[in-house]
């Protein structure tokens, strides 16, 4: 691989490759198929509001004005993504949904920065027009719009919406995850939680691009289909692919051998040793 910054040119050879990228990047770059679906989630950009008292403000005045500063374009759908009253009691925390959120390539990446700043600035002006919320103020702001879903890997095995919800636990499973089919879309967002004693695992099959020798990917990129992956992309479930996949290829370039080829056993208890869960 060649990478290139400023004044900088180096070449870089490894024996094994995993795409940690979010967005199948470096998949995409070695030429392996990858998922993608017409219609993505929306992304958010993280925000804290403060100035205003809750308790004291006239809430159905301001859900009126809401929707008549909807219907009249000065907001637009997905700045108050479960509507204003979340919006007031989140203080903007992940409340604002950014339509067409994309981070796979330079330009849409900075496109949804701006959309979600945009936005931003379109609810912080509404609501110093509110009574009771004229001193609103942004107290912190991420510094980019955060992104739901993008490409997928065309795995060997792609984890099944019914896979997850059943937590079918695979020959080969290496993590675990644990969070509920979560897919946001123009409505907001209603999580559907695992039922009781469901914990669904991950296989290796799945951080495999199908065709790929020697190359993983770990994260939100796993192969899965979309419902699967709405679960499979939080934050612990990453890291829990993380772990394996550096497990795997750490002995399989020792060995030799592609991480598909190291048996079980030997990643887990690679990963258990250094403190990991593993089914
Ligand atoms: C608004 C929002 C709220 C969320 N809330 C939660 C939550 O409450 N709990 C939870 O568990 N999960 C939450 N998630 C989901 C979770 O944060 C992500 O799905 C998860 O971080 C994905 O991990 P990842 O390692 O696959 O990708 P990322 O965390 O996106 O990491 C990929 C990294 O690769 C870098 N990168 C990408 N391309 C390149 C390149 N070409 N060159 C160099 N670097 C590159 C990126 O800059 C990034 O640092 C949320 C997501 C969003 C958007």
């Amino acid at each position: 691989m060649e990478t290139i910054g400023k004044g900088t040119h180096s070449r870089i050879r490894c024996k094994q490759l995993i795409d940690c990228t979010g967005n199948a990047f470096a998949a995409s770059l070695a030429g392996y198929e990858l998922l993608r679906e017409k219609e993505t989630q929306p992304g958010s950009l993280i925000f804290r509001l403060e100035g205003y008292d809750l308790e004291s403000l006239d809430l159905n005045r301001i859900r009126e004005q809401y929707e008549r500063a909807l219907q009249s374009g000065e907001l637009k759908q997905g700045d108050a993504s479960v509507g204003i009253i979340h919006m007031l009691r989140q203080r903007g925390d992940n409340a604002q949904h950014v339509f067409g959120a994309d981070s796979s390539t330079a330009e849409r990446h900075s496109m949804t920065n701006i959309d979600g700043r945009a936005s931003l600035l379109r609810m912080l002006r509404f609501l110093r027009k509110m009574p009771g919320c004229e001193k609103t103020y942004l107290a912190s702001m991420q510094t980019e719009t955060g992104v739901r879903e993008t490409y997928r890997i065309d795995a060997v095995y792609n984890i099944s919406h019914s896979d997850y919800i059943t937590g079918k636990t695979f020959d080969d499973a290496i993590s675990y995850s644990y969070y509920p089919i979560d897919v946001h879309d123009e409505n907001g967002v209603i999580p559907k939680h695992l039922d009781d004693e469901i914990v669904p695992t991950i296989p290796m099959r799945s951080l495999v691009p199908k065709t790929s020798r020697n190359f993983m990917v770990a994260g939100r990129c796993v192969g899965s289909d979309r419902l699967a992956n709405s679960a499979l992309r939080v934050q612990a479930s990453s890291m829990g692919m993380g772990q394996a996949a550096g497990a795997a290829a750490a002995l399989a370039s020792q060995n030799n051998i592609t991480p598909i080829e190291v048996p079980m056993d030997d990643i887990k208890s690679l990963v258990r040793e250094h403190g990991g869960i593993v089914p």
